[in-house]
């Protein structure tokens, strides 16, 4: 055990924000080390695996990892029938292969990637803990390591607003290509959803913190109606659940004594806090975290506040609408609003309330 190293980059959490970040800045030359808890790159999935097509956004080497596309979108506004969103194309993943396939990446790019190395604390001076005792300081450290992250906390910019889910894997009773959606005053803070995937469907919820002890039996409802319904089989094939950000965008650039400190992904605050889309978001700004650090080694003081408005460009509008929506959707459930469809409608990205002024 070596105390004290000292690196260009140093890249907390190889999901796809760090491993992204982790090949840019290898690829310009940089010496970088990644730390990673877990034991093996995308183990264990804690996603729902769909990415949705986005104009212009869209997320490189992808197709080694797509299971199956997405045609459509299903919204079900609480007993209503679907409303039906013919065009909203996208793919579904097999997530664990995405990461592995990231962390290949940075690796070939030269990046160190170190498995089972756990962070336990970013110092004021910027300096990285692991569990084990090691240190680390680098010129730039690039905060990947996802909602709760050790970076962003030591800058002062944590994710306070966390949705917590939960999903289950089941079997799917014929094929499907569209994202269901399941909107209801019954799952606060969130929604449920069944997303195909081959033969078999992810199937899960989120709520607010409030409302974490319902996950189960929400989750296990949805499911029972899914069966009686004949979409879906009895048997669970998996289980996994996390936290998703909420609460938007984070000051993602920022300085701990001499060391740069970059946000990115989920770290960032990046995810819709409405859709809890965040795959995208995080591949894009860790790419971009990964130039900018090696833009500031190869001397370029301004590449940290470079970084944040360009994150503030592509992502920022969108954030704060999605923010917003959450506020007010809150508000009118809690004020018991009624009808409760019109208020859920507004909510969610399949309607034109949702984009209304
Ligand atoms: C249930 C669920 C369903 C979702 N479904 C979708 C979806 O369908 N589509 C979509 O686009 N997004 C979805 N998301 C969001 C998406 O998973 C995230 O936005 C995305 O993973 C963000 O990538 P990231 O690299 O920023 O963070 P992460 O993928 O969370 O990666 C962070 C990494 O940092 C590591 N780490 C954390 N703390 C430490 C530490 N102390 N020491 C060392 N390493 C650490 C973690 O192990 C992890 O590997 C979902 C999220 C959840 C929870």
């Amino acid at each position: 055990m070596h105390n004290g190293s000292h690196t260009q980059v140093l890249v907390l959490g190889l999901g796809p924000a760090g491993a992204s970040a982790a090949t840019e800045a290898a690829r310009r030359g940089c010496r970088v080390v990644a730390l990673e808890r877990k034991h093996e790159a995308g183990h264990p999935v804690q996603c729902a695996e769909f990415v949705p097509a986005m104009l212009g956004m869209d997320v490189p080497d992808l197709a080694a990892s797509v299971r199956q596309n997405i045609r459509a979108m299903m919204t079900f506004v609480e007993a209503a029938p679907p409303d039906v969103q013919e065009q909203f194309p996208g793919r579904m993943l097999d997530r664990a292969a995405f990461d592995a396939a990231l962390v290949d990446d940075a690796i070939r790019a030269g990046a160190q990637c170190r498995f089972d190395a756990v962070v336990r604390r970013v110092t004021s001076t910027g300096t990285v803990e692991l569990a084990n005792g090691e240190t680390f300081s680098a010129d730039v450290v690039i905060g990947a390591d996802g909602p709760r992250s050790h970076a962003g906390a030591a800058i002062g910019q944590p994710n306070t607003e966390l949705v917590h889910t939960r999903q289950i894997t089941v079997p799917l009773s014929r094929p499907y290509d569209a994202t269901d959606i399941f909107l209801s005053a019954d799952i606060p803070g969130g929604y449920g959803w069944l997303f195909p995937k081959g033969e078999v469907a992810n199937l899960g919820a989120g709520v607010t913190p409030r409302y974490r002890a319902r996950l189960k039996q929400i989750v296990a409802s949805l499911h029972e109606t899914l069966v009686q319904r004949g979409r879906v089989g009895r048997d669970v094939l998996g289980l996994t659940g996390g936290l998703i950000p909420v609460g938007g965008m984070k000051q993602c650039s920022s300085a701990l004594a001499r060391t740069l400190v970059l946000l990115a992904g989920d770290a960032g605050g990046l995810t819709n806090p409405v859709t809890g889309a965040g795959i995208a978001a995080a591949v894009y700004s860790g790419r971009l975290a990964g130039q900018a650090a090696a833009a500031w080694i190869g001397g370029n003081r301004s590449a940290g506040a470079e970084y944040q408005d360009e994150l503030e460009t592509l992502f920022k509008p969108a954030l704060d609408r999605a923010v917003r929506r959450r506020t007010e959707l809150a508000a009118a459930l809690a004020g018991g609003a009624l009808p409760r469809e019109r208020v859920l409608r507004r909510g969610w990205i399949a309607y034109p309330e949702y984009w209304a002024a």
